[in-house]
């Protein structure tokens, strides 16, 4: 074949990144892409390097072997990159921050901040947009949070599961949820909203330091998060999957390959893979049986992986050009 399937992977996102972007920096009153705020034209300068780094990282995605290296190398790009740019937005000048008007950088705010408002929807929205298009992959490389406990639970991997994972994760979902209510109702303050806010992500932080990084699992986003735990409830309505075929042997090859603790032996021998999958793919090349594959409905399985690296590397991209406070 002339062009193979991976050169048009590749060529896919160069172009949507480019054509998603020229959008962002045409449309706008105010510029959106930070080059066209620091110098004339700056802005196109962005888009090309965007559309140059995502035929790169689309590239390296598309090895098996290579993938989990440069995902999370990526993931880890991008929260530098915007915790980067707040920081210089607060301390050095105001022409870092996207709007100005400063929200705290916690997941659990995503969910918390829209019901103490009554009001906010852009991130919920841009939320839910991401789960119909890629499903999981909010959590495996587009939070600016979670790729600090990625990196906390580095290193070899501990067979143990997390134990109360299920009932940690459901009970602090109904406690930011039940927590943000009952401040809007009481009337509380914007103060101690944000006390409340930052509460949540200092001990997210415990989580990863004291949790993650012993069990070498990313136990903040599996077990605690609340943004993780209606990811994974709310990732299937996506029609992408990741899941065992008939060829898989039960070799338990895998269970060491995944840091969502998504691979248990009880659930492989039914066939299926945990509820906490991010579809992030890095045990796909701990299979030798190519038991673990990529579903899209009327793709072969092949091609549904394909598909999903382009979409998750033009999102990837995007955000890390423009998701800024
Ligand atoms: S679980 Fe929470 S912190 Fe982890 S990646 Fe998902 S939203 Fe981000
Ligand atoms: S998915 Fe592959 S590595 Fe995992 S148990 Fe089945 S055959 Fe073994
Ligand atoms: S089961 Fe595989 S694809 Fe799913 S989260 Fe774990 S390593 Fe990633």
């Amino acid at each position: 074949m002339l062009f193979p399937a991976i050169n048009r992977s590749i060529a896919s996102t160069v172009l949507v990144i480019g054509g998603l972007l020229s959008i962002v920096q045409v449309m706008p009153k105010y510029p959106l892409l930070l080059g066209e705020r620091l110098f004339p034209h700056g802005g196109w300068i962005q888009v090309m390097l965007a559309m140059l780094y995502g035929g790169w990282l689309c590239h390296k995605m598309q090895d098996r072997e290579e993938r989990p290296k440069w995902r999370k190398r990526a993931w880890l790009l991008f929260s530098i990159v915007f915790f980067g740019q707040l920081m210089l937005g607060i301390f050095a000048d105001p022409i870092f921050l996207m709007s100005g008007k400063l929200h705290l950088p916690i997941p659990a705010v995503i969910l918390a901040g829209p019901i103490y408002r009554f009001e906010g929807l852009f991130m919920p929205i841009l939320f839910i947009s991401t789960l119909l298009l890629s499903g999981p992959a909010w959590c495996s490389q587009l939070c600016y949070f979670g790729a600090f406990d990625a990196w906390n639970a580095r290193g070899k991997l501990e067979r143990k599961m997390f134990p109360y994972h299920k009932q940690m994760r459901y009970s602090v979902l109904f406690l930011v949820m039940a927590g943000a209510f009952l401040l809007r109702i009481s009337g509380a303050s914007g103060v101690v909203a944000t006390a409340f806010g930052i509460a949540t992500g200092g001990i997210g932080l415990l989580v990863m330091l004291l949790f993650s990084r012993k069990r070498r699992k990313m136990v903040h986003c599996s077990s605690y998060c609340p943004i993780g735990t209606l990811v994974s409830c709310l990732k299937y309505l996506s029609p992408f999957r990741v899941r065992l075929t008939a060829g898989c042997c039960h070799c338990m090859a895998c269970t060491n390959a995944c840091r969502y603790d998504a691979l248990h032996k009880e659930e492989i021998k039914k066939g299926k893979i945990g509820y906490t999958c991010t579809y992030c793919g890095d045990c796909l090349s701990a299979c030798k049986h190519e038991a673990i594959e990529y579903y899209f409905p009327g793709l072969r399985p092949a091609n549904a992986e394909r598909l999903w690296i382009v979409i998750t590397v033009v999102l990837h991209t995007c955000f890390l050009m423009i998701a800024r406070i």
